[in-house]
């Protein structure tokens, strides 16, 4: 029996797929909803406090107008996901901007929408000053090397290509100071996928002494910490969730130590995370096309790794529900494939499920994060579209599926009659 939960009935799914055929991903709105205001109230205590979704994850803009209105603001790192800022009507400290490797085209887009530029090199700050002029506001990404473990998605922070060596931050905000910027911030971004709450809680920690330690040292004050993304989600019915209260009071109790003692406060409590404001509540729907019997037993679904990749990419764990099916033994075993001509194009690995059909409807959990946003084309697969299941139980469709007009729209078919070869 599967023991994770959908926000809608087997009756409902049916009655979708007749308007919009399989596979495509849907998004519940409430759960989303309710996740965005238990981790605002939960920092509530911190003024200024705010999280900035990464838009990375799900880069579609309705879903960021949801989440907009629950008071989030939104982190991008190209000039694509600035101009879903700007489609928004987003401006000033509502956009982060956490970047690396970035052309000052991007610092520019940036820069003209007032975003938060939050750099990634010591280096960059005479790049934007000679290539774009220098804002008011600069934030600098810490990577702590070894003074911190990482986790398998992100890597050990010492082999990371992202940040600041501690040394380069003294360095970095002395040389902001001369050059005349009157307002700073310090991000990091350790982790990703971590269910442990005390990880964050470390992660504040190494921040409040920095910030403490930079007051010190180079005589400035950093108005806010942002701790980054990271915050995981029980992927497998076992996990647990991140313990937010936890989180929440470890850190509180840390800024009273460290901020307020050191009359630093007040200093705003910033988050980018992707993945757990949207990742649960984001469903993969497809249907059975095939049941396979040869050396194993394969249960092959009308989507691919173009609509999911992280299990070939990461071997990670993806609940699977059949629908009508959740009560049934699952005496079964199946690999669950997609259609690609890539053996790596399974959702699932000698999984246990119920005895699956020809036309069974199959919901891929927890894929509102990282799912429809790192589809691609190979094999000619076209993208899906996405469905937004609001409130009130409609359902509106909030990006349309690719055809092949869009498969092909890059190519001069035109000019490939007078090709001569
Ligand atoms: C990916 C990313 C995030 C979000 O990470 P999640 O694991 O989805 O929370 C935040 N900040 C930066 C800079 C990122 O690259």
């Amino acid at each position: 029996m599967t023991t994770k939960q959908l926000p809608f009935s087997k009756q409902q799914l049916e009655k979708i797929t007749e308007q919009y055929p399989t596979p495509f991903h849907i998004y519940d709105e409430k759960g989303i909803r309710e996740y965005a205001r238990k981790f605002n109230r939960t920092f509530s205590w911190n003024p200024g406090f705010k999280e900035y979704y990464a838009i990375k994850s799900a880069p579609n803009p309705y879903l960021m107008k949801i989440m907009r209105e629950e008071g989030f603001g939104i982190d991008c790192s190209s000039f694509a996901e600035l101009v879903i800022a700007e489609q928004l009507g987003m401006s000033g400290d509502e956009i982060m901007f956490t970047s690396n490797d970035t052309p000052a085209y991007e610092y520019q887009k940036a820069i003209d929408l007032g975003a938060i530029i939050n750099l990634d090199d010591i280096s960059h700050i005479e790049y934007l000053e000679k290539n774009v002029g220098l804002p008011q506001l600069v934030c600098f990404r810490y990577n702590p090397g070894s003074l911190k473990d990482g986790n398998t998605i992100i890597g050990h922070p010492e082999e990371a290509k992202y940040g600041f060596t501690r040394e380069q931050l003294f360095e970095g905000y002395q040389m902001l100071k001369d050059k005349g910027v009157k307002r700073f911030g310090l991000h990091t971004m350790v982790a990703s996928n971590e269910l442990d709450a005390a990880y964050f809680v470390e992660t504040a920690q190494i921040l409040f002494d920095l910030i403490v330690e930079i007051k010190q040292k180079v005589g400035i004050t950093i108005e806010f910490a942002n701790l980054g993304g990271g915050i995981g989600i029980p992927y497998r019915p076992t996990d647990q969730p991140v313990d937010l209260d936890f989180m929440s009071q470890g850190i509180k109790k840390l800024y009273q130590e460290k901020i307020e003692l050191n009359g630093l406060s007040p200093l705003r409590i910033y988050f980018e995370s992707g993945r757990a404001m949207t990742g649960p509540f984001g469903f993969l729907v497809s249907k059975v096309l095939h049941i396979k019997k040869t050396y194993k037993q394969y249960a092959g679904l009308d989507s691919s790794m173009a609509n999911l990749m992280r299990p070939a990419l990461y071997g990670s764990y993806h609940h699977i529900t059949v629908m009508g099916k959740e009560y049934e033994p699952q005496d079964q075993v199946y690999d669950v494939t997609g259609s690609l001509c890539e053996n790596n194009d399974k959702f699932a690995i000698n999984r246990q499920l119920p005895k699956m059909e020809q036309g069974d409807l199959v919901v891929i959990h927890d894929t509102g994060a990282h799912g429809h946003a790192m589809g691609f084309n190979y094999n000619g697969k076209l993208r899906s579209a996405e469905l937004l299941l609001r409130e009130n139980g409609e359902v509106v469709q909030i990006r349309r599926a690719e055809t092949l007009n869009d498969y092909f729209g890059t190519l001069d078919l035109a000019g490939l009659k007078d090709f001569k070869v």
